[in-house]
């Protein structure tokens, strides 16, 4: 099993790009950044695409990769004025990424790099780790998955619909956004796991700055700024979700940091991938899965609709199903 998952993680790793790339040689810093580079003030030392925060020096320098985490260990703080309601719906915001990713969150001591979270009336974060102490702005305490968004980007995770090739999959229409706000939907040079994600967290939805709606936010629009293509339309009023992390959300931080050391093994019948047992490859079948596993060892059946060769289990595993429930009959 150990040699399986050190197979995947080369495999994996041999094809990262950094997050949310801002390459060296300026193709990444498009007009939009540079206006934005030009407007700030003497002494500004933040700017601000939408949610992601930027350090000036870095930008100027004419790249930046958005650098992981050390060893994935990411230290935080939060606020004095921060509730242990708040704190609480961080933590368990937080803990949605060790679950396919190599990442741990640790209150920090004396570290030097970490996360201060901050309440504030609009969300934003870092990307990546980048030295020190670093904002992480939050306003939506109650959406587990708009703080997982922001805690997404501090991991070093760029917006799904900024990705190279997102033009093959959606039509932006500038003309339905708010003015100033144009930045929003520029290409960067990004990570680029698996097809196109439409089901990501870090998607926007198709009104996000419409000009339908008010400043700096979306709403139910008329005027969308982002057209899903044929033939993926059923996806129109879908992109945007905030209700879980999406398979490539999980997978593309797996391939970032690493999947969890000793995590359960996976089955999923429907996949056509290589199989090593991790949630990002799967077995294929569960006779497969049972023939790897250790007694006593959790093997999780991935949702959907499956079938699977009869067997007959004849050793003490642990049986889960991933995202909801499974029927076995
Ligand atoms: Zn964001």
């Amino acid at each position: 099993m150990k040699k399986l998952i050190l197979l995947y993680l080369l495999m994996v790793t041999s094809t990262v790009y950094p997050a949310c790339f801002f390459p060296a040689d300026g193709t990444g810093v498009t007009p939009e950044v540079e206006k934005v580079l030009a407007g700030i003030t003497d002494g500004q030392k933040i700017v601000q695409f939408d949610d992601m925060k930027f350090r000036v020096e870095d930008l100027e320098k004419g790249g930046f990769s958005g650098p992981p985490w050390t060893n994935g260990q990411v230290y935080y703080t939060f606020h004095s004025s921060i509730t242990s309601e708040q704190a609480t719906a961080w933590v368990e915001a937080a803990e949605n990424w060790p679950l396919y990713a190599n990442v741990t969150f640790i209150p920090r001591t004396s570290q030097a790099n970490y996360i201060s979270v901050f309440p504030s009336t609009s969300n934003s974060s870092f990307v990546g780790m980048i030295g020190g102490a670093q904002n992480m702005e939050i306003a939506s305490w109650d959406s587990e998955f708009i703080i997982a968004h922001e805690i997404g980007h501090a991991l070093g995770m760029c917006h799904e619909h900024s990705r190279p090739d997102r033009n093959s999959y959606v039509t932006i229409l500038f003309e339905n956004i708010q003015e100033g706000k144009e930045h929003n939907f520029e290409l960067r040079v990004a990570d680029v796991y698996g097809s196109y994600d439409f089901d990501s967290v870090m998607h926007y939805s198709g009104c996000a700055f419409s000009i339908d709606c008010p400043a700096g936010s979306g709403c139910d629009c008329t005027n969308a700024t982002i057209i899903v293509d044929p033939p993926n339309e059923a996806w129109q009023s879908l992109i945007g979700q905030r209700d879980y992390l999406s398979y490539w959300d999980r997978c593309s931080m797996a391939g970032r940091y690493g999947a969890p050391i000793g995590q359960a093994m996976f089955v999923d019948s429907t996949s056509g991938l290589p199989e090593y047992g991790t949630y990002c490859y799967p077995y294929h079948q569960l006779s497969t899965a049972l023939g790897a596993a250790m007694t006593g060892e959790t093997i999780f059946i991935i949702g959907g609709d499956h079938n699977y060769a009869p067997i007959t289990i004849d050793q003490w595993v642990v049986l889960g199903a991933d995202d909801g429930e499974a029927m076995i009959y």
